[in-house]
């Protein structure tokens, strides 16, 4: 029931210094520390209003921006990106400050940012300026173009775990395309976004680039507010969400959600360096990493050994909010519950813990958990944890391996261990995926050219990459007559013997 409001009657209007309204919707937010609940920042909440004003301005500066020629978006994109890397120690520690990331993480996700930014505003031109395509025989008097325009203006709506990598794959990719952004960061990093923001219209000028800061009311007034595309990462159930939204103005929508990523162990892999990644992949960030690994599976000969090293690697990691510290605490508060009720549900179904357990939930820290023989229908192996756990069941061969994988309604990423990497891609090739790698996790984040995006409920379209590129285009067609067609078949006046030849060329063509 809705708390009673004692002066709902008393207008205020009398009163020379009105009591400050506690039923009022909050106009901003206050940004706290998740490992001290000290704030860090306050910032304003943007409503349908602030929002659509956004929206309004950046259809100017998008007009201005996609008729720059395509060398001075480049040299603008360029600028920015050195504002980023100048400032990437002070960029660091406000992630730090608001994600609670060691700054060693903090720092790497800010490198593989401005990589990307810089790979997509080099490349733009190359990758989407017209080109002539074949005319073929039917149109060969037709010069035929394939050109890609911008869309106008990106809506762009982030996560908070990688707040400057994950929302930065498609701002640098929509802004290289031509297009204005408005970026609404989660509610967790405002401050991360606004001084990107800030550091865009130091280089630029305009705001090709802006912010709203706000809640998911905020993001969803960007979903309503006329934009030409959304560009959505987050959870999968906040995207269905969003996909309504934008289903009303039939607005257009990337979709970049979670994962339940596997990492397959084959018998003849490495195995400390197979341990060494499960490690980092299923614990770096505290488990808070979209394309994690949070399910291992390993073929029987080694699976003893792999667990004796996961084991070892992981007993020793240390979370905390110092600069000693492995990772650092849970960003979202009550991510807690989630990561509590998968382990609980893992233990009470016969899963057994080899580092960790129920207690190892303490927020805002999680210790590291590893469990193994857990079974394929618990939630720690059916639903994203987002938690430093993973867990490790054995199979029999690389068949079994690969249908365990695939057997998740996730699928954005996945890694193969073996030393033979021919048969490793062939293994990565059959996982339902968007993204794979052979010996290494997440080695295609740091390759800006490999699109990224996931399958089923871990979303659709791709960022990165040529394909992120033309996300945020409209491919365009134009022909361009040369020469008067010899038969000519698109006017009235067309004579039954050029109809009759061309039936003679078509059945000659393709009846044969
Ligand atoms: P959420 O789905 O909770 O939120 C994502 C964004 O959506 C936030 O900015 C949020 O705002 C906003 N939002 C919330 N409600 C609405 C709404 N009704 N309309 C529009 N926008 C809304 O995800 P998290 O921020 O918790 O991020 C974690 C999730 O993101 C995980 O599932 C993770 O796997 C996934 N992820 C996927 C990546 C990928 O590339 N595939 C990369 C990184 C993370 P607010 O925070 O203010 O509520």
């Amino acid at each position: 029931m809705a708390p009673s409001r004692p002066d709902l009657d008393d207008t205020g209007l009398d009163d020379p210094d009105p009591v400050p309204d506690r039923f009022a919707t909050p106009t901003t937010l206050s940004r706290r520390s998740p490992a001290t609940g000290e704030i860090v920042g306050e910032y304003p909440i943007a409503g349908e209003t602030e929002v659509g004003a956004a929206v309004e301005r950046a259809r100017t500066a998008a007009t201005w921006w996609a008729a720059l020629p395509a060398d001075r978006r480049r040299t603008h994109l360029l600028a920015w990106k050195r504002g980023l890397a100048r400032g990437a120690d002070d960029l660091a520690a406000l992630i730090r400050a608001e994600t609670g990331k060691p700054l060693t993480d903090a720092g790497l996700e800010v490198m593989l940012a401005v990589e990307h930014l810089d790979w997509a505003a080099r490349n733009a031109h190359r990758v989407l300026r017209p080109r002539t395509v074949r005319s073929g025989v039917l149109a060969a008097n037709q010069r035929g173009v394939l050109g890609y325009r911008p869309l106008g203006v990106v809506g762009v709506i982030g996560p908070w775990n990688y707040p400057v990598y994950t929302p930065l794959g498609s701002v640098s990719y929509a802004l290289a395309a031509g297009n204005a952004v408005v970026f609404k960061p989660s509610e967790y990093t405002p401050g991360v976004a606004q001084w990107l923001a800030e550091r865009f219209v130091a280089a630029v000028g305009e705001p090709v680039l802006q912010v709203v800061t706000g809640d998911g009311g905020t993001g969803a007034a960007l979903c309503r507010a006329g934009v030409d595309k959304i560009a959505f990462t987050g959870s999968t159930a906040t995207a269905k969400t969003v996909m309504a939204a934008c289903a009303e103005t039939l607005t257009p929508l990337v979709v970049e959600a979670g994962g339940k990523d596997a990492m397959i162990v084959a018998a003849d892999a490495d195995v400390d360096a197979a341990a060494a990644a499960a490690v980092f992949g299923g614990m770096g960030n505290a488990g808070q990493t979209c394309a994690g690994v949070e399910r291992v599976y390993v073929e029987r000969p080694v699976y003893s050994a792999f667990v004796d090293a996961v084991r070892a690697r992981a007993e020793a990691l240390r979370p905390g909010a110092g600069d000693e510290a492995d990772y650092g605490p849970l960003t979202m508060p009550r991510q807690a519950d989630v990561i509590a009720g998968h382990v609980a549900d893992a233990l009470a179904r016969g899963g057994r813990p080899v580092v960790g357990g129920a207690d190892a939930v303490r927020p805002p820290y999680v210790d590291p958990v590893v469990l193994t023989d857990v079974p394929e229908d618990s939630s720690a192996v059916t639903e994203e944890t987002f938690g430093p756990v993973l867990v490790i069941n054995p199979v029999d061969d690389l068949d079994d391996a690969v249908r365990r994988a695939n057997a998740s309604t996730l699928g954005l990423a996945g890694s193969v261990f073996t030393k033979d990497t021919r048969r490793g891609a062939a293994i990565a090739a059959r996982l339902r995926t968007g993204a794979a790698s052979v010996n290494s996790v997440l080695g295609f984040a740091a390759i800006p050219a490999l699109p990224f995006g996931g399958v089923g409920d871990s979303g659709f379209g791709r960022i990165h990459g040529a394909d992120g590129l033309r996300e945020f285009s409209r491919a365009g067609a134009l022909t361009v007559q040369r020469f008067p067609a010899p038969l000519d078949l698109m006017r009235f006046d067309r004579s039954p013997r050029a109809v009759a030849m061309a039936w003679r060329v078509f059945r000659l063509r393709h009846a044969r």
